[in-house]
Parts: C-alpha cells; sequence; structure tokens
C-alpha cells in the first residue's frame, strides 16, 4: 500500500493538483448551483481563489503554528481560556476587546458564525467559493478521558436531568440540532455528534466535570451498549427525516472509544431505515487508527448487503489518539496511513474484505453492497491517490462507488482548493463548527494542537500561503508600476 502511496496514481494527480484552472471544477459539476466566477489565470495557485482577508488570517495564523516558541504560548493561552472560573482578563464572555480579537483572527479562521445569520453567510461564501457544500457541526462538547476516567466538558452548559422522564439535556440537543438543519441549503451537510469532539488541550484538561451535548442518559447508554432513551431515537429519527426532506446528508461523528461500538450500532439502525433510495442519507464515521475498524467495516459492508441499503462510510483517520486506549489504535502512523488507504482505495475498487472485486479474484466472493464514500482527511497523499483512482475508474468504465472530499474550515485550503481544479467531478466540502466564541473555545484549543501535531503539513500550507501572498503583492506592484 506504501508503494500506492508514493506511486503512479498520486504522483499523476499531483501534477494536475498544481496545474489545472480552477473552472474545470464548476465546468464538471453538472447540475450543481455555483456561483464561482473563473477569476484566477490558469497557472495561479489553488489558493488564488482565496479572499484577501482570508488569506491574511490564514497567513496568521499559520505563521503562529509553524513557528514552535509562538505556537506553544498560543496553545496555552487558548487552553487558559476554556479553564471556568477565569479571571476577567481571559473570560472572552466579559473581556470585550479580547472577544474582539478572538473572534477577528481565530474565531474566523475556523469557525462558522456565532449566529444562525452569521454561519449561513459563511456558507453562503463557501459555496461562492466552489465547494458542493458545508458540513455544519455544534460547538457542543464533553471528552470522556480514558487516561483519568473523567468526563471534561467544554462550551455549553446543560441541564443534565438525569433520570427525568424528559431529559432537558436530549431536548436541548434536538432543538439546536434541528436549528441546524434549518440553516442547510441545497449540498450542505449536517454534522452530528451524541458528546464529545476530540480532546486534548495538552497540560490543562479541564479537572471539573461539566456535562453538554445530548447529556449522560445517552452517553451512559452508548457507553453500555444499551439502546438510547426513547426521547433520543424519537429525536434522531425526526432529524433524520428533516433531512431526508431536504436532500441532506447526516454525519455521524466517531468519539471516544467509550461511546464509538454503541454510536455506530444506532447509526446502522439509522442507514437501515433513511438509506433505502440508492443513496446514503446517514453516514457512519469508522476510525483508520482502530485495529476493529477493519472488522466493524466488514460487519457493516455484510448488513447493508443483506439489509439491501446503502452504507454511508465516512472515513477519517481518527482524533482521541491522546485520550482513548492506545493499545486498540494502530502502533504506528504507517500502519494507520496503510489502513486508511486500504479501506478508502478498496471501497473505490469495489474490492474489500472479501466484499467484491470479482475482476481480480476467481473464488466465489460476496457481491459488493451499495456504498456512499465520504474521505475526511487532511492527508495530500490519501486525498489525491483516492480521488485519481475514482476518476480513473469511471473513465474506463469500472465498477466504483460515488465519494465525496472534506476538510475543516481554515486548514488544508490548498488541498481543498486543488481538489476542486481537478476532473472528475469531485465532491469537496469545508466542515464548519458554529457556536457562540466561548462555546468553541474548547475546539479551536485543538486546532491549534493538532497543528503542532501536523508539523510538515502546516509548514507545505504555509510556503503555499506565502507563496500566494507575494504573487497578489507582485501583481499589485506591477499594476502601479
Ligand atoms: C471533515 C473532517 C471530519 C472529521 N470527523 C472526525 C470524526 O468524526 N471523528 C474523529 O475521530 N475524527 C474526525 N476527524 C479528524 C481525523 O480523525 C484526524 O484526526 C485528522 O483529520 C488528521 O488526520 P488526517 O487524515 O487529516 O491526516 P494526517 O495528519 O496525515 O494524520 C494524522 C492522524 O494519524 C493518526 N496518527 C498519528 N500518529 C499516530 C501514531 N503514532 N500511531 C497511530 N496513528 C497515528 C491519528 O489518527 C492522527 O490524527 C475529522 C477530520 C475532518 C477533516
Amino acid at each position: 500500500m506504501s508503494g500506492l502511496r508514493n506511486g503512479r496514481i498520486a504522483s499523476t494527480a499531483y501534477k494536475a493538483l498544481s496545474t489545472q484552472s480552477p473552472f474545470v471544477a464548476s465546468v464538471s459539476r453538472a447540475g450543481a448551483v455555483s456561483h464561482r466566477e473563473p477569476a484566477a489565470p490558469e497557472d495561479a495557485s489553488p489558493l488564488s481563489v482565496l479572499p484577501a482577508g482570508a488569506l491574511c488570517r490564514s497567513l496568521f495564523t499559520n505563521t503562529v503554528s509553524s513557528t514552535p516558541w509562538l505556537l506553544s504560548p498560543a496553545i496555552y493561552f487558548l487552553s487558559h481560556l476554556c479553564q471556568p472560573r477565569r479571571p476577567l482578563l481571559f473570560d472572552v464572555q466579559r473581556n470585550r476587546p479580547l472577544a474582539w480579537l478572538m473572534k477577528q483572527t481565530v474565531y474566523k479562521q475556523f469557525c462558522g458564525g456565532e449566529t444562525p445569520a452569521e454561519t449561513k453567510q459563511t456558507m453562503r461564501r463557501m459555496r461562492d467559493m466552489g465547494f458542493r457544500g458545508t458540513i455544519i457541526t455544534l460547538a457542543t462538547e464533553t471528552v470522556f478521558d480514558y487516561r483519568k476516567n473523567l468526563v471534561h466538558g467544554l462550551g455549553v452548559e446543560a441541564g443534565a436531568g438525569e433520570g427525568a422522564a424528559t431529559c432537558p439535556a436530549i431536548a436541548s440537543w434536538r432543538k439546536r440540532t434541528l436549528g441546524a438543519v434549518e440553516l442547510l441549503e441545497e449540498g450542505d451537510q449536517l454534522a452530528i455528534k451524541y458528546d464529545s469532539i476530540p480532546p486534548y488541550l495538552p497540560g490543562k484538561m479541564l479537572t471539573e466535570p461539566r456535562i453538554t451535548g445530548a447529556g449522560p442518559l445517552v452517553t451512559d447508554a452508548l457507553a453500555a451498549g444499551e439502546p438510547l432513551p426513547q426521547q433520543m431515537l424519537d429525536a434522531l429519527d425526526e432529524i433524520s427525516a428533516r433531512c431526508k426532506a431536504q436532500q441532506a446528508r447526516i454525519l455521524i461523528d466517531a468519539e471516544s472509544q467509550l461511546y464509538q461500538f454503541g454510536i455506530l450500532e444506532v447509526g446502522l439502525d439509522l442507514m437501515r431505515k433513511y438509506n433505502r433510495d440508492g443513496h446514503a442519507v446517514i453516514y457512519n464515521t469508522y476510525q483508520a487508527y482502530l485495529k476493529s475498524t477493519p472488522a466493524s467495516v466488514a460487519g457493516h459492508l455484510a448488513a447493508a448487503l443483506e439489509g439491501d441499503f446503502t452504507l454511508g462510510l465516512k472515513l477519517v483517520r481518527g482524533a482521541y489518539l491522546a485520550t482513548d486506549k492506545r493499545s486498540l489504535i494502530h502502533d504506528t502512523k504507517q500502519d494507520t496511513d496503510a489502513a486508511y488507504d486500504a479501506i478508502a482505495l478498496g471501497a473505490l475498487r469495489q474490492d474489500l474484505f472479501g466484499f467484491g472485486g470479482v475482476e481480480k479474484h476467481e473464488e466465489a466472493r460476496r457481491p459488493f453492497p451499495s456504498v456512499n464514500l465520504f474521505l475526511a482527511s487532511h492527508n495530500k497523499e490519501s486525498v489525491v491517490a483516492a480521488h485519481e483512482l475514482h476518476r480513473q475508474r469511471s473513465e474506463q468504465g469500472l465498477p466504483t462507488v460515488p465519494v465525496g472530499f472534506a476538510q475543516l474550515q481554515g486548514m488544508s485550503d490548498a488541498l481543498s482548493f486543488g481538489l476542486l481544479r481537478l476532473g472528475g467531478a469531485p465532491e469537496v466540502y469545508k466542515c464548519t463548527t458554529w457556536g457562540s466564541l466561548a462555546e468553541c473555545l474548547g475546539y479551536l484549543a485543538r486546532r491549534a494542537s493538532e497543528n503542532r501535531d501536523a508539523a510538515s503539513r502546516t509548514s507545505d500550507e504555509f510556503a503555499a500561503l506565502r507563496a500566494e501572498a507575494r504573487r497578489r503583492v507582485g501583481r499589485l506592484l506591477r499594476l502601479q508600476g
């Protein structure tokens, strides 16, 4: 597999990524509403479509994340802002100048908006830049830290209502999630999580459990592998039906291992009901870094085949390396990379875990079920190889599956815009988190620490941003000269 990562598929596509015009994407996406102008010249970098304000913000955040002596204090500062009972100076709800500064810099770089109107504006901007749509997610979060046996809550405070017939936390989750559904327009998607987003505020984990999201009745049931409370099942049903009616998809986030097996089962039940028209409305997220993921995917391929529904397969590497049980996770990054590529490319070839692959394998195999693939990653090798394989197979009339790509807002823009330039009608999305500045602080702190863990990727991104800034300044000077 590693041969493939560095092989012909990837190198051909890399070339395409850096030479094609952004106009290609808008031409190739039949039927999609696009307000994007083919403004960039043929030889411009993929980042040429980035508005000036966004380019400046990206330069600022990338300068910080590519400079270790700036990044460490920035992470410390952000994690400090997340602490409960912080002094006025560090409280974004009381210190207005601080809130303004944060909003204009890191918040706007990584988050969608504090209000529905602001978020909708961001989503329109994404569409104008050529993305198929935006994946929106709420900024409520609770994290189970396996090593400390603690629940860490960041963001929204919500009543737990443990034991109540109607749980206020579930009611609040339902209301806020339905509010998010109202923001969706053609091409947009909803990401849902029952409780947590990835953890990791280095050295600064919260020590006080605060319950947020759908609350403890839901997380307890998920952790115990028991059925969810009826109130939550009804809420999921209502949200799924609403999204299906709006032709939007629901991507169910993968979370800490403690909850993940339960989450996968709930997602599979929803797929049985809603993924019946030849395409996926509901997607489960599969974490390639888990040693158990091949078995989970194989089991769900079998369920889709037997139940005659489409498997919505969103693939990520996994975000809980710092807090989940290490023995459950592949021993090295290379193993995780290989696992990710094996599932992505196997699904695209319709040859995975004993399903499909009839061109190649002589023995009687099980047919490949209906699968819709969604690759959420910032890893250029994985994304480009998958895109190129899908393009080749589509051109040669070989069996493959529909595929979408997604990166987080404010991250890996060169990759996202580069994908838009490639042929083969790529469905490219940006994923954004929305909520008040205070609610998004935990998310922002994690973005900062994730950037530190991906030093080579951020330095590539920084180089591309600097080159684009130089190109624009040069053009300005030439125009004036
Ligand atoms: C749109 C989008 C949605 C996402 N949704 C989810 C979600 O629902 N649930 C979730 O858990 N994550 C989610 N993620 C985050 C994702 O799991 C990764 O943490 C993140 O994208 C970095 O991985 P990468 O594929 O971009 O590539 P890279 O930056 O190349 O890979 C980094 C990843 O490799 C793995 N890794 C690093 N070191 C090691 C090691 N020593 N041993 C084994 N593995 C290692 C880890 O998974 C790490 O995150 C999402 C990401 C995106 C872009």
